[in-house]
């Protein structure tokens, strides 16, 4: 069985993997040559839009996903008219604007950072007054990894901040104090079969991930389930099948939406070797009608990202438990080349050997493009 999947990076070469002890082959889309996933599937080189390369995509596929969101909307249209395609397109459409998006958590009666969406130095003054500062202006779209992001600290700062920026869609948000990022993986099968891993607790250095833990620390039964409700309003209202990730801050005991992702997410990664079932093997079945595998964890996780550059292999495979994952990708600061993850059913074992493989992951890490 073959399953079609726009975009070639790390998280279709994950896809592949996983899908290969099932008896999937996955068959990629990029107009990169050479793409991580290709290395572990077949990759058709040409722009997401040229129509006799997606015929050739999803020719006798089971079923068509998406490894990455900004799909332009006229091919996610194509792959509905052709077929079974999942995500939804709606769902795709209301990620790809951050005010669509936040619009939409709270039309679920979720919360979000106040936001105003911004098209003139008008806008931004009155939104301004309305939110305050210290406040963030974020393109409304395409930004990813924290890109096309400008702090405003304080009012003075706005000129700056558009002079950046201004010029497309924005939205102003305010900035939240916020005690910790989590995020909440979900899946929805083609059946309505949802499932749900515990939450995953996030760090970013400059707007990229740097470090996971699952199930958060301090986890209660209440957070997860306030968590679990909200990607469930979600699920529903976008008849969404496959996996779903939200991004929320954690402020004084309330979840606040930042964002969502129609795909599997960088802060699932850790469910390859930490949950009983990954959320690359979930989306896979998700999307295909299989039932969907069991979420829980098997002890205590974290994943580290490898940004910019990767330690030395054999120095981080001294850990004889630790797993390191690299995407054949060639270092650039800022990109992701790879991860490692640790499990441990003992937590002060996992934090003794996870500061050893920080250590060696931040020595080698370049963030600045
Ligand atoms: P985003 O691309 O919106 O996920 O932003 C990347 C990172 O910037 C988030 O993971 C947060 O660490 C930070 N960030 C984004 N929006 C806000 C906000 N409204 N308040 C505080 N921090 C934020």
């Amino acid at each position: 069985m073959t399953v079609a999947v726009l975009g070639a990076g790390q998280l279709g070469r994950m896809l592949a993997l996983a899908g290969a002890p099932l008896g999937l082959r996955c068959r990629f889309l990029d107009p990169a040559p050479d793409s991580p996933a290709s290395h572990v599937g077949e990759q058709i080189v040409a722009a997401y839009d040229e129509p006799g390369a997606l015929a050739r995509l999803i020719d006798g596929a089971a079923a068509t996903t998406y490894e990455f969101e900004n799909v332009p909307a006229a091919t996610a249209a194509y792959l509905e008219r052709h077929g079974h395609v999942h995500p939804p397109a709606r769902a795709l459409e209301t990620a790809q604007d951050r005010a669509v998006e936040k619009a939409f958590f709270r039309s679920l009666g979720a919360a979000t950072p106040e936001f105003a969406a911004i098209d003139s130095e008008a806008d931004l003054a009155g939104a301004l007054s309305r939110i305050g500062a210290p406040s963030i202006l974020k393109t409304r779209r395409m930004g990813y990894d924290g890109k096309g992001q400008a702090a405003i600290r304080d009012a003075r700062a706005a000129g700056a901040a558009w002079r950046s920026l201004g010029g497309q869609p924005l939205t102003l948000e305010a900035f939240v104090p916020f005690d910790r990022e989590l995020s909440i993986i979900a899946a929805r099968s083609t059946s309505g079969e949802t499932a749900f891993y515990p939450l995953v607790q996030n760090e970013h250095r400059e707007g990229i991930l740097f470090r996971s833990a699952a199930p958060a620390p301090g986890l209660t039964a209440a957070l997860q389930r306030e968590a679990e409700a909200i990607a469930t309003a979600a699920l529903d209202a976008l008849r969404y099948v496959g996996v779903l990730v939200i991004e929320l801050f954690e402020v004084g005991g309330r979840l606040l939406v930042n964002e969502m992702a129609c795909r599997v997410h960088n802060s699932g990664h850790w469910t390859i070797e930490g949950a009983e079932t990954s959320q690359f093997e979930n989306h896979l079945r998700a999307i295909l009608g299989l039932p969907l595998g069991s979420t829980a964890a098997r002890g205590g996780s974290v994943m580290l990202n490898l940004v910019g550059g990767t330690p030395p292999a054999a120095a981080l495979l001294e850990d004889r438990r630790l797993r390191l994952h690299l995407y054949g990708k060639a270092p650039r600061p800022g990109r992701k080349v790879g991860h490692v993850t640790l499990v441990d059913s003992d937590g002060e074992s996992l934090a003794a050997r996870a500061a050893r493989a920080a250590a060696l992951v931040e020595a080698s890490t370049a963030l600045n493009a």
